[in-house]
Formats: C-alpha cells, sequence, structure tokens
C-alpha cells in the first residue's frame, strides 16, 4: 500500500492532538506529535537552568539532548536523554518555554531531520504549526485547525484540570494568546496555512463533529 502523510497543522487547543491519536488508531498510521519536540527541548531548559530567551545558549545545549520517539500500544512516549518526560512536557510552564525555544533557527534545524526521517518508511499523521509549509510539504492531505482562542482556553483549562493542575482559564487565555502570537509571527517557520491545506474551523463543534470533518476530508483524500 501506498504510502500517506497527513499533516496537521493549527493553534494550540484547536483539537488536532486530540484528532490525530483517534485518526491514527483508525488508519493504522504511526502519530508523530512533533509540539511534543519542542516541549522536550523546553524542559531541557527548565531543569538545567537555561534562560529560554538566550538563544545562544540554548542553540549550544543542543548537543546535549537526546530525543527519541517511542510507541507503546499506539501512543507516542517521548524520552528525553533515557528518561521518559511524557508527562511532564504537558505543564503550563513547558507550553511557554516551548514556544519560545521553538523560534530559534537553530532549534528548528535540529527537530526538522528526526521528524522527516519519522515520514519516511511509513505513513504518518504528523500534527505541529509548519508540517504543510516546511517539514512535509509534499505531504498527500494537508489539514489546518482553527478555533476561536476563548473556545481553546476553554478546551486546555479543562485538559489541564483534569491533569491535577491549578491554573484559572484567564491565564490559559492569556498564554493561548502569547503562544499564538509568537508561533505566528516568528521568522522561522512561522504558523501558516500551506496553500494546499483545507481550512477547518472547530469553534462551533464538539469532538466528534470535528472528527468527523477531519476523516471526511481524509478518506476522500485517500480514494
Ligand atoms: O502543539 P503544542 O502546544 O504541544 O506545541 C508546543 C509549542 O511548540 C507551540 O506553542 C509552538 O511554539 C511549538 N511548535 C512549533 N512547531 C511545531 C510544533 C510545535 O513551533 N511543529
Amino acid at each position: 500500500m501506498k504510502n500517506y502523510r497527513i499533516a496537521l497543522d493549527g493553534p494550540s487547543g484547536a483539537g488536532k492532538s486530540t484528532i490525530a491519536k483517534r485518526l491514527s488508531a483508525e488508519l493504522g498510521f504511526v502519530y508523530v506529535d512533533t509540539g511534543a519536540m519542542y516541549r522536550t527541548i523546553g524542559l531541557y531548559c527548565l531543569q538545567n537552568n537555561i534562560d529560554t530567551a538566550d538563544e545562544q545558549k540554548v542553540s549550544s545545549v543542543l548537543p546535549k539532548i537526546k530525543i527519541e520517539l517511542k510507541y507503546v500500544d499506539g501512543e507516542q512516549r517521548i524520552i528525553l536523554n533515557g528518561a521518559d518526560v511524557s508527562s511532564e512536557i504537558r505543564m503550563n510552564e513547558v507550553s511557554m518555554a516551548a514556544s519560545k525555544v521553538s523560534a530559534y533557527k537553530e532549534v528548528r534545524k535540529f527537530l526538522l531531520d528526526a521528524q522527516r526521517n519519522v515520514a519516511k518508511e511509513q505513513s504518518v499523521i504528523m500534527d505541529g504549526r509548519d508540517i504543510g509549509t516546511v517539514v512535509l510539504p509534499d505531504a498527500e492531505i494537508k489539514i489546518f485547525i482553527v478555533g476561536d482562542a476563548t473556545v481553546r482556553a476553554k478546551r486546555r483549562h479543562k485538559e489541564l484540570l483534569e491533569k491535577g493542575q491549578n491554573i484559572s482559564l484567564q491565564e490559559v487565555l492569556e498564554d493561548i494568546i502569547t503562544r499564538d502570537h509568537n508561533d505566528t509571527n516568528r521568522a522561522e517557520s512561522p504558523l501558516a496555512q500551506a496553500d494546499d491545506a483545507i481550512l477547518l474551523d472547530t469553534t462551533y463543534k464538539n469532538f466528534e463533529q470535528a472528527y468527523a470533518s477531519v476523516l471526511e476530508i481524509v478518506k476522500s483524500k485517500m480514494s
């Protein structure tokens, strides 16, 4: 069977990862969460007191970082220098650290090959900000998922509360707005819709409806 690459891009909280996980289970494709890789670099900086605002310093520690992706029961686990950090990277401070380090050219270069390599020999669903534009510009299927910032913040807030993190909705909303701004306005691989991506707005859709829309797009492109 031909290999397919599905690029799912968009701002945080638009529903990309939940949709990607279900789709990967349904299609049997590998799911690659590229945000988790940026989060892992952000986490490394936090753990080692590296100022994420210092581009040179962050770039200089990259050779000390080894990131591995493992799949356990179809779920991506992320390993930082031998330790499974899949839970730690979901903390809110790590989101902001990831947003900062992801603007740096050397950080993006460091992760690009790893991301492209996973897609070389298997069908993948990759989610991120620049998959359709930079990482996999030849992807067969590209979807750009957007949604109102308040609705996205509510979803993200619920997820964080479920993970036991004590944070207000207002704080999550402010972080989302800052991250959207950083991601969209950075010089290196900004968050952008590829010309050939299909736009999907999930503001007024619940998960099932958003998933059904994605599945319809994917099936129409695969047939
Ligand atoms: O998707 P997630 O919210 O986990 O990503 C964390 C951060 O990593 C984002 O705010 C964004 O700054 C960065 N990112 C990126 N490019 C990607 C994926 C994530 O810049 N392909």
